[in-house]
């Protein structure tokens, strides 16, 4: 089939007509176990009769009124966000992209009103994944990502993921802060240790720079706590977030401290759609759900089933799988073969799954997500490693 959509997406052939917690219905009438969640958006799961619930009661009362009123759905997310974080203030966004753009924009400005107007770089991670738009995609710093798109916005400097003294290297009286997500998701599961986001933390403080957490990903429960930050000691000073914090309504935000965000006077930045009634209701009932009694018990309980089950399952295939890692319900499969077979031949076991950068498949099944479906998805994992792994032994006879 044609399609009229621009061709920015190699997408399989297949569709979806209904959703139901982990599960996903397609038009041909499979079923499908969704360990991607739409990339970690849905996360209390499809059509989480709760959210359905706060979507058709707020769609039939108001949807859309601009940010030139008071939203109340909006304050109400914006202060339990803050109860729940180290923030005291809440930017709310469409997407992932624009809340990081908003914090990047957020750090420069604060520099700026500081009587630093020359501190404007960030120092930005090797594999990180920030957005799509201008500013991000030269945050993010992908090769591929940036090509053709003329000269990249100014003012990043990667430096290898976890490298301490690179980031010491790349400080310059320039630099206006540290951007770093806690766990890289596109570059595919890479996990910064708490020691690390200690030290960041540390050099900030003593050169005066912002810490920035993209939890874009990593945020809304997906590690076990309701923001990654929360497994080490230390607090960022601006925080980005989406996927997840919508259940699959898009919405983002970023997150600041009053110290940080007072800078962000009236007139300095701004979305028409960002937290609209809508948005925000759906948000208020997702996070009815993730803060719920036990809520994030069970994902740190079903994500050690999850780990523990990949991790012999890579013991026996470390022909097909070389390494796993991950946390809470956010888990990658370094792979040995392509990415795309793993990903096809798990399709065609009837298991979703998404790719991600370093050659590593990508495990995000809502959080809602159980014993059951962990080991029925444990199964399938063990079927497609154990066709790939016959394929590989076949070509190796073959060639030999
Ligand atoms: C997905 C993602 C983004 C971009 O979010 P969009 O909603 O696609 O704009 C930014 N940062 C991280 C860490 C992400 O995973």
């Amino acid at each position: 089939m044609t399609s009229s959509l621009l061709p920015t997406y190699a997408r399989f052939n297949l569709a979806f007509e209904r959703g139901e917690g982990a599960w996903l219905y397609a038009t041909n009438g499979d079923k499908y176990l969704d360990f991607g969640a739409g990339i970690a958006v849905v996360s209390v799961g499809h059509c989480h009769p709760h959210l359905v619930k706060a979507l058709k009661e707020q769609g039939e009362k108001l949807w859309h009124v601009s940010n030139l009123f008071e939203i109340p759905q909006a304050e109400k997310l914006g202060a339990r966000l803050v109860a729940e974080s180290f923030a005291d203030l809440v930017f709310f966004t469409n997407s992932g992209t624009e809340a990081m753009e908003g914090a990047i924009k957020t750090a420069r400005r604060y520099q700026f009103v500081s009587g630093h107007p020359e501190r404007y770089r960030i120092v930005t991670f090797q594999g990180a994944f920030h957005g799509r738009t201008l500013a991000s995609v030269a945050a993010g710093g992908n090769p591929k990502y940036l090509e053709g798109f003329g000269p990249p916005l100014e003012g990043f400097d990667s430096v290898p993921f976890g490298d301490l003294a690179a980031v010491k290297t790349a400080i310059t009286r320039e630099t206006a802060a540290i951007l770093i997500e806690p766990v890289q998701g596109e570059g595919g599961i890479r996990v910064a240790t708490p020691d690390f986001l200690e030290a960041l933390r540390a050099l900030c403080d003593a050169h005066g720079l912002l810490l920035i957490f993209d939890e874009v990903q990593s945020g809304m429960g997906r590690t076990g706590k309701l923001f990654a930050y929360q497994h080490s000691r230390i607090t960022p000073d601006i925080m980005g977030l989406a996927k997840g914090i919508g259940g699959g309504f898009p919405l983002g935000a970023f997150l600041t401290t009053r110290k940080v965000g007072a800078c962000m006077t009236p007139g300095t930045h701004g979305t028409t759609y960002g937290g609209n009634p809508l948005a925000t209701a759906v948000g208020n009932a997702l996070l009815d759900v993730v803060l719920g009694e036990g809520f994030l018990a069970h994902v740190v309980k079903i994500g050690a089933s999850l780990g523990q089950g990949l991790a012999e399952l890579q013991r026996r295939y470390p022909d097909v799988i070389e390494e796993v890692r991950g946390t809470g319900l956010m888990y990658g499969l370094r792979v040995v073969g392509a990415v795309g077979a793993f990903v096809n031949t798990a399709l065609e076991e009837k298991l979703i799954t998404v790719p991600a950068s370093d050659n590593v498949v990508r495990l995000l099944p809502p959080l809602t997500v159980n014993e059951v479906e962990i080991a029925l998805a444990l199964t399938r994992l063990n079927a497609v490693a154990e066709k790939i792994s016959a394929q590989a032994k076949r070509a190796q006879r073959g060639a030999a």
